[in-house]
């Protein structure tokens, strides 16, 4: 089964509109007609129409970073799905830790962005991952699979082939620290194996599983070539052109 590999951008509360467009007229100049790697950035609100408007005519996708499920209301400093569509986002990070660490997300609520985000067309790309005290108590694999069966509740087998699931353990994001092959590994199958439960071997299969925690060009090389690690999502490997250009050719030669 041939996954073509994706690797996402998480740019985080980083960059203005101006200086969004700078780094994505870079990308868009070294991959922007790639053909043999998916390749999503994930800019802030803020910056989504001019970076949608820079990527325009290349093979990159634009995604958002977090939604509401409502489609609209008074819900202050929120953004819907159809906002997002409507500045021709494809893809949303939903779960992130830091969203489920500082603003609280919880699984059911994530679990009402993931189903408003599929019912827009919107390709969640759903965000799991033990802390280090999980790690340490063994609760890793129990976590990860809490995480994805709340977080995925009533998504149709239809619907399931939009999903993107990303694994990226907390003690790893932005720390420096990243998982061993074998860890990511480990985890990545038992996602795919809870997937093909969810949803039939044949999805689960099928799905992109991203390993997330301080992917860089030096260490992605051999979390790729790992069977179920499917692509990337990445923070701070993704705020410059240069890194995040190299793990999209690192993406590609693990092909
Ligand atoms: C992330 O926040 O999704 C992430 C993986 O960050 P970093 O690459 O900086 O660890």
């Amino acid at each position: 089964m041939i996954r073509k590999k994706l690797i996402a951008g998480n740019w985080k509360m980083n960059k203005t509109s101006g200086e969004a467009t700078n780094l994505v007229s870079d990308l868009v100049a070294a991959v922007g007609r790639s053909s043999d790697v998916d390749i999503v950035v994930c800019p802030s609100f803020t910056s989504l129409e001019s970076v949608g408007k820079a990527l325009d005519g290349s093979s990159v996708k634009l995604g958002a970073q977090n939604m509401h499920p409502a489609r609209s209301g008074a819900y202050t400093g929120e953004v819907s799905a159809e906002m997002l569509r409507s500045l021709f986002a494809s893809f949303v990070i939903l779960g992130h830790s830091e969203r489920r660490t500082y603003f609280g997300d919880t699984d059911a609520f994530v679990n009402e962005k993931v189903l408003a985000a599929l019912k827009s067309e919107l390709k969640p790309i759903l965000c799991v991952g033990e802390t280090l005290a999980e790690r340490e108590s063994g609760s890793t694999l129990k976590v990860v699979q809490t995480q994805l069966e709340a977080g995925l509740e009533g998504v149709t087998k239809e619907q399931a082939a939009n999903l993107v699931i990303a694994y990226e353990p907390v003690w790893a994001i932005g720390t420096g620290k990243v998982a061993t092959t074998d860890q990511a590994q480990e985890v990545h199958a038992f996602i795919r194996e809870l997937l093909g439960k969810l949803f039939g071997a044949a999805i689960g299969n099928k799905l992109r599983i991203l390993y997330g925690g301080s992917m860089e060009p030096a260490n992605a090389a051999e979390l790729l070539a790992e069977p179920d690690i499917d692509g990337g999502l990445i923070g701070g490997g993704a705020l410059e052109a240069r890194s995040f250009v190299d793990l999209v050719k690192a993406a590609s030669a693990s092909n």
